[in-house]
């Protein structure tokens, strides 16, 4: 297959909504990470985006929609929170997950009886989904396992000849994945961390006395101590996350990946003795260290730093934890634990 590569102009958002209404797949940017579209109602289209990207079959996409008043088209019933969370939030990077309507296929819900929806701010997006008038299933447009795709040459490198056509756009602003909350309870369950985090979310709903809970899974990180060559697995309990795609392997960059956590200082000399003993050893070595203060900038320049350390063909790359008592840094350390496979030197 031959991907369209379209510059983002009037006519080609045009081009690209018919195709999603034909049933084919076009990527596109949003303010999160490059996301794969397919019409959300088209079981055969949405079957196809889990090829594409080689996604396990249980693991749900994130439809988007270009007004708020869509979402009754998606759920039975809008609720007074989601009301308040769609005021607050929307446009923007949060999904929600609700109470499924009848009409949405299992295959874009991986199943479930629940749905997660978002409104993205992204311009180019809203247009592309307003033009299709149907709401867009879309996971983040890379094969499965691989770092999220933050501009369109990632796009290109992941999905071309696998799928219709590429809206070539910007770079995405957040650089991170949308925060996911569980809304079709009582409370706001937040089952993946991103730039919109749990303090500002439980102000929001503050007025409707409701409470911004973690899921559990959270907190799983199955760290390994990599001390003296030796990986020492730690062992924890083990919950099974909300969100089905949480529970995967995830954003791997190709080389071996090692977190060093601590102070600051000792951080940056742990990584640079590293280093060069690793240098001394033949091998190619990456360094990932982001400033303690510039946590938004950490998520924006993550996924993207990844891809290039791997264009260079490192060996290792050795990254410094962040602060994962604020938010953000929470959300970052979310996907950098991951890509890592866990491996941290906790100094
Ligand atoms: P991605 O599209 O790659 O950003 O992945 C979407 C994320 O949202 C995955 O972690 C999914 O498991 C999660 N998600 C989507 N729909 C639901 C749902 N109905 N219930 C729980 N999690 C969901
Ligand atoms: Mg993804």
């Amino acid at each position: 297959m031959v991907t369209k590569h379209l510059n983002v102009t009037t006519e080609n958002i045009e081009t690209a909504a018919q195709i999603l209404q034909e049933g084919g797949l076009v990527a596109f940017p949003t303010e999160t990470v490059y996301g794969l579209g397919a019409n959300a109602f088209d079981a055969i289209a949405v079957g196809k985006v889990y090829a594409a990207k080689g996604r396990p079959s249980d693991n749900p996409m994130i439809v988007h929609i270009a007004e708020k008043e869509d979402l009754q088209k998606l759920t039975p019933m809008i609720t007074p929170l989601m009301d308040l969370l769609m005021e607050h939030f929307w446009p923007g990077p949060l999904t929600m997950v609700v109470n499924k309507a009848p009409g949405i296929p299992d295959v874009t819900t991986g199943g479930l009886d629940t749905v997660g929806v978002r409104l993205p701010s992204n311009q180019t997006a809203r247009d592309l989904i307003r033009k299709s008038t149907c709401p867009i299933a879309a996971p983040s447009a890379n094969v499965s396992g691989r770092p999220s795709p933050t501009k369109a040459k990632h796009v290109v490198e992941d999905l071309d000849g696998r799928i219709d056509a590429i809206l070539m756009g910007e770079d995405c602003q957040v650089g991170i994945e949308s925060t996911v909350v569980d809304v079709s309870g009582d409370n706001v369950v937040l089952l993946r961390p991103g730039i919109i985090t749990q303090q500002e979310l439980q102000q929001a709903v503050r007025g409707l006395g409701k409470k911004v809970e973690m899921d559990p899974a959270l907190f799983i990180n199955r760290p390994r101590d990599v001390s003296k060559g030796q990986l020492l697995e730690v062992e924890t309990e083990d919950f099974k996350p909300k969100a089905p795609g949480m529970k995967y392997k995830h954003y791997a960059p190709k080389a071996e990946m090692i977190i060093i956590s601590g102070e600051m200082g000792k951080v940056k000399a742990e990584i640079e003795k590293l280093q060069s003993e690793n240098e001394l050893n033949g091998k190619k070595v990456g360094v990932i260290i982001f400033a303690e203060t510039e946590l938004q900038r950490a998520a924006h320049d993550f996924f993207a730093k990844l891809r290039e350390l791997d264009g260079q063909g490192v060996d290792l790359i050795l990254a410094g934890a962040l602060d994962d008592s604020d938010g953000i840094g929470f959300a970052v350390m979310n996907r950098m634990m991951k890509s890592a496979g866990y491996n941290v030197i906790k100094l």
